[in-house]
């Protein structure tokens, strides 16, 4: 089963992503911080993080660059989740190395084609990168 990392302090915001996420059929993880997204990144794996950028302490643009320069998750594809919806924040997002960027509040079909989009781009780049070039 696919399994989902949710990173977000908010707790309208997680209950509905979560369900969202159920209801598609993913195995849904959730942090409530930056902190404990990273702790749960680390030790399960995840296949895919939705991350909230604005989170109290460390923010999520911060714990997704650490997330890109750590060996053990740099291929976890990220999508951020932001209120923010200005041109620049989506450049922040992608300079921090961010895959994804969706836009709160959360929208199920937008929601789902993203996560689709990342995780299709993830087991290509994967597949590339362990089979010999047959071109
Ligand atoms: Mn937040």
């Amino acid at each position: 089963m696919v399994k989902i990392l949710v990173v977000e302090d908010n707790i309208v915001n997680m209950k509905l992503a979560v369900l969202l996420l159920q209801k598609a059929g993913y195995s849904v993880l959730s942090a409530i911080d930056a902190e404990a997204g990273l702790a749960l990144a680390q030790t399960k794996q995840p296949d895919l993080i939705l991350m909230d950028i604005q989170l109290p302490g460390m923010d999520g643009l911060v714990a997704t660059a650490l997330l890109k320069q750590n060996l053990a998750t740099h291929t976890i594809p990220v999508i951020a989740l932001t209120a923010l919806a200005m041109k620049s924040d989506e450049d922040r997002c992608r300079d921090a190395g961010c895959d994804g960027y969706i836009t709160k509040p959360l929208r199920y079909q937008e929601l789902l084609a993203e996560i689709k989009a990342q995780l299709a781009k993830r087991d290509h780049s994967l597949y590339s990168s362990t089979e010999p070039n047959k071109e």
